[in-house]
């Protein structure tokens, strides 16, 4: 390592701390990049750069987004009428993929999990009631992930939400314990959500 300039081995530190990048992998990839000469270089440090400023959160469904809202929250053709709430932002991705799926999102940002001091508060929860009550939201599906935590969130979600008289439901259990809904496949999402129950 110490052979390398000083840049270089900065970039190699960096790249490796992103998940299943180890250091050779990180090196190699340094290396490809040192490869496809200045230009490129170029374009990827200003590729950064944009994201640093530009990416931001949706302030309504908490999607990535360049803009106040995200592409499918300023999107006229979603249905409103469905909000689906999921944990992460990969799990929207997961349904988008899926195409089963054509209303709006709500992204929790995490599960409660009290062994690990996250409650309500510390989940992006605080505009949901008003999104569904001024979005003029009639179903509400929890797809929050179906370990304990995920099961939790959702009981969490089935209580504080029962006094809107909306149609809460459940997506079926076609999807594996403990899985993220991200590593499912396109038909399985659609067909547990298909599936779903009334909770
Ligand atoms: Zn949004």
């Amino acid at each position: 390592m110490s052979l390398l300039p000083a840049s270089l081995e900065r970039l190699i530190v960096l790249l490796s701390r992103l998940p299943g990048i180890g250091e050779r992998t990180a090196t190699r990839l340094a290396f490809a990049a040192l490869a496809e000469g200045d230009e490129y270089l170029g374009d990827l440090a200003r590729s950064l750069d944009e994201a640093t400023e530009k990416i931001t959160y949706c302030k309504s469904c908490h999607m990535l987004a360049e803009s106040e809202l995200c592409r499918i929250c300023s999107d006229p053709g979603r249905d409103s009428r469905v909000m689906c709430v999921v944990a992460t932002i990969p799990d929207v991705l997961a349904f988008e993929r899926s195409g089963a799926f054509r209303g709006r999102y709500h992204v929790t940002h995490g599960v409660l999990s009290p062994l690990k001091g996250v409650g309500p508060s510390e989940l992006r929860l605080h505009n949901l009631r008003s999104r569904l009550t001024e979005q003029g939201v009639e179903e509400v599906i929890l797809a929050t992930p179906t370990g304990v935590e995920g099961e939790a969130t959702a009981l969490y979600l089935t209580r504080s939400l029962s006094d809107l008289g909306l149609r809460v439901t459940r997506i079926a259990t076609g999807v594996p314990m403990g899985g993220e809904l991200e590593y499912v496949d396109p038909t399985t999402l659609s067909r547990a959500l298909e599936g779903r129950v009334n909770v």
